[in-house]
């Protein structure tokens, strides 16, 4: 790839070092790998120094490497099957329901899930979500801070403050559910997965971010419907712990593996409202 010109000294005081390339082995998340990596090499002592620039290609090469062995897609294969569909990485994160920051960090070199791995083969195979995991609307991240504003105004307290594990979102997966049960059709569009803490929007911790710098007034309103939906939550739900303990509590949790996305058509037997 890009080769940097900078020449770096041996830390050892033998002067210039040399540009190398060299094939290694290691073992990365229990799976044997052979990657390929660029640093410079003393020819005096041996010793290998690497420029920062270096170092996160090696990085991504080592994911890359695993992620070939296990066949999940590399970074590569992303970036270029983005391409392919002349989609910008906000296009395809809105393709796949997830934030921009996950397409990143994919392409970056950080290691999709296996289910987030499904997820992109269909979407750089030109297919959308499936609607059955947005419920009918194309996800929103305006929404969704909309839907809590919503829920902060009829609980009358602050849901989202400090909310790293974005515990609020038991919340709005309530309303999402009902309104897809209720009406035919999710408030905010979003994914939601079955995690060790119950259901939660799928990728949450690359989505907080956004949800919290997002412009709710940008926005498709919500209809009187969707707010009658959000107070009779509110009110059969008035501390956070009754909305965390009741969405355990539901069968369509509770009988789904870890990890695994919960279809909306599962809202017909939703149990706690
Ligand atoms: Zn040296």
């Amino acid at each position: 790839m890009n080769k940097p010109n900078k020449v770096i000294p041996c830390p050892n005081g033998h002067g210039e070092t040399r540009a190398t390339k060299a094939k290694k082995t290691m073992t990365f998340r229990g799976v044997d790998i052979t990657y390929q990596t660029e640093h410079y090499l003393c020819p005096v002592c041996g010793i290998e120094v690497g420029s920062i620039e270096q170092a996160s290609i090696t990085q991504r090469a080592i994911s890359d490497a695993y992620r070939k062995t296990v066949g999940l897609l590399t970074s590569e294969e992303i970036r270029e099957g983005r391409k392919r569909l002349d989609l910008t990485q906000d296009d395809l994160a809105q393709h796949m329901c997830v934030g921009i920051a996950s397409i990143k960090r994919w392409e970056g070199g950080i290691i999709q899930t296996k289910s987030m791995d499904h997820a992109l083969r269909r979407a750089l195979q030109g297919q959308a979500a499936n609607d059955g995991y947005s419920g009918n609307r194309k996800f929103s991240i305006p929404r969704l801070r909309l839907i809590l504003r919503e829920f902060e105004a009829s609980l009358q307290r602050k849901i989202m403050k400090d909310d790293k594990g974005l515990y609020s979102a038991k919340y709005v997966w309530y309303a999402d559910m009902v309104a897809y049960r209720e009406l035919g059709q999710s408030m905010s569009g979003a994914t939601y997965a079955c995690l060790p803490f119950g259901p939660q929007l799928n990728n949450y911790r690359d989505l907080i971010d956004e949800i919290k710098k997002t412009d709710a007034n940008s926005a498709e309103p919500l209809t009187s419907e969707e707010k009658k939906i959000i107070s009779r939550i509110a009110l059969r739900f008035p501390k956070d712990q009754m909305v965390i303990d009741a969405s355990h509590r539901e069968v369509i949790v509770q009988r789904k593996p870890i990890g695994s996305i919960i279809p909306y058509s599962d809202a017909a037997e939703l149990t706690g409202l």
